[in-house]
């Protein structure tokens, strides 16, 4: 068994991992520090089950955050953290998938350490593992890719040009997160670059939810497919997205 923080919990912050949507994909200390925690501060994509498992005494602060508008900015939501850990709460910061992967997770915690304020991390279901494991898309195939990369969408928006050519290799999975609107931009870099345009590509939407849907495309044709679907939804792109055909279980009659 792990450690219970009950003894460290005063002014105590909980960096969890909520999972992609399924509430059953919570892990089960992530579970725990919630049912023990005095403040929850939490993100849009986390599932309304999973916020019931906090007692009715918990104090529940929304954050969330959508897409070119930030309900609350970043340098709030840390100084909430480091106001209720200041007065003794065990404070669980509860976002959906994983933390640390664009999460802002790591940003957290280096305000939390300027105010040394003690913290522990709780790894959630990333997105990428848990959409493409309900859509059947393993995202490593000894037959089809060799290494899996997680890119953000915000490629242009962030200003940091991302590295085309390392991507644009026939043997390897790429994840876009947060890559709808950029879904144009992304086809267009990566066939400059030598991807071929008839890659297959997957966006799943929901993923992990009742409501999850896999839309399959060609790279070239991902723009056109990316229209129709809603947020939030990842971008698949590789040879691993064809097994979906024969391997998805998820959702089926
Ligand atoms: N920290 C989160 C990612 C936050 S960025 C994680 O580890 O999963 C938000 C982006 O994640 C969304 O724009 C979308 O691309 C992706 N995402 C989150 N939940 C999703 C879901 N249930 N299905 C598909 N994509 C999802």
């Amino acid at each position: 068994m792990t450690t219970n923080h009950t003894s460290l919990n005063r002014g105590f912050v909980s960096l969890v991992g909520a999972g992609p949507g399924d509430p059953d994909l919570l892990t089960v200390k992530g579970h725990r520090v919630i049912q023990q925690a005095d403040v929850v501060v939490y993100d849009r994509l986390v599932s309304p089950e999973i916020l019931a498992l906090a007692s009715p005494e918990t104090e529940m602060i929304y954050v969330g955050k959508q897409l070119d508008f930030h309900c609350v900015p970043q340098d709030q939501i840390n100084q909430i953290l480091v106001d209720k850990a200041q007065v003794g709460k065990h404070v669980v910061r509860l976002k959906g998938g994983d933390s640390f992967i664009f999460g802002r997770g790591g940003e957290e915690l280096e305000e939390l350490a300027n105010y040394g304020i003690k913290y522990e991390v709780v790894p959630g279901i990333t997105a990428a593992a848990g959409a493409t494991a309900y859509a059947g898309i393993p995202l490593t195939h000894r037959d089809h890719a060799q290494s899996v990369q997680f890119i953000t969408g915000h490629v242009q928006k962030d200003g940091r040009e991302i590295k085309w050519p390392s991507l644009a290799q026939s043997n390897n999975t790429l994840v876009f997160y947060m890559g709808l609107k950029q879904s144009g931009y992304i086809s267009d870099k990566l066939i400059t670059h030598g991807l071929a345009a008839d890659t297959p590509c997957a966006i799943i939407e929901n993923g992990t939810r009742k409501e999850q849907r896999v839309l399959t495309s060609s790279l070239a044709n991902l723009p056109v497919v990316a229209k129709s679907a809603q947020s939030p939804a990842l971008i698949v792109i590789g040879s691993v997205t064809t097994l979906s055909e024969s391997l998805q279980w998820f959702n089926q009659e």
